[in-house]
């Protein structure tokens, strides 16, 4: 199910940090780690795999916050990582409302297509990690292997794909995992054992 993978792409609200209730975070303080993802990136650190994030964040386009308080809720992330050995390879975000039509919403490939290019790493090498159907369907064009988590969204994606309703993506080819931590298990166990 798993090649090498060097190089993992994660979307943040629901996956690394806690989805706001009321739809978007908008300031550092509503932003909070989901329990087990700090260790999730250390081990991916640990085991020598470059991690990238990918996030759309339509509330900049929206106006509800501007691109400056977007790096300061993305710097709380970033230092607290930093805390652990963790630096992130590349924080890429799509500011844009869903109107405007452009390549980098997820479900466009435009972000994950970016961080491939600006890291270096190939398609083979990389996994994208969400918890949004357009996440699975953003990594599936990029030509990308994607896992689902059951954190955010995740258990309502689940759910919808197991309906049928993403006619998109074939069910079966989708891995559920129920968080971060989990997936990254996963992954780095799948390293173990090629390095072996
Ligand atoms: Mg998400
Ligand atoms: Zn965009």
């Amino acid at each position: 199910m798993l090649g090498n993978i060097r190089h993992a792409i994660l979307d943040r609200d629901g996956v690394i940090n806690e989805e706001s209730p009321e739809g978007y975070i908008l300031s550092p303080e509503e932003w909070i780690w989901i329990p087990g993802a700090k260790e999730a990136l250390s081990m991916l650190a640990q085991a020598g795999i470059a991690i990238s994030v990918a996030t759309n964040q339509s509330c900049v386009g929206r106006g509800l916050i501007d691109e400056q308080g977007l790096y300061r809720i993305n710097e709380k992330m970033k230092n607290q990582a930093a805390e652990q050995g963790v630096f992130f390879a590349g924080i890429y975000f799509c500011p844009h409302l869903p109107e405007y039509g452009c390549r980098c919403r997820k479900p466009a490939p435009g972000l994950l297509e970016k961080a491939i290019r600006q890291t270096g790493f190939e398609r083979c090498e990389t996994v994208f990690i969400g918890d949004a159907a357009r996440d699975l369907l953003a990594a599936k064009t990029a030509g990308i292997a994607s896992f689902l988590v059951r954190t955010g969204k995740g258990a309502d994606t689940e759910a919808d794909l197991q309906k049928g309703i993403v006619k998109e993506i074939d069910t079966k080819s989708v891995h559920v995992f129920d968080d971060l931590l989990s997936a990254c298990r996963a992954i780095t166990a799948t390293k173990e054992k090629l390095a072996k």
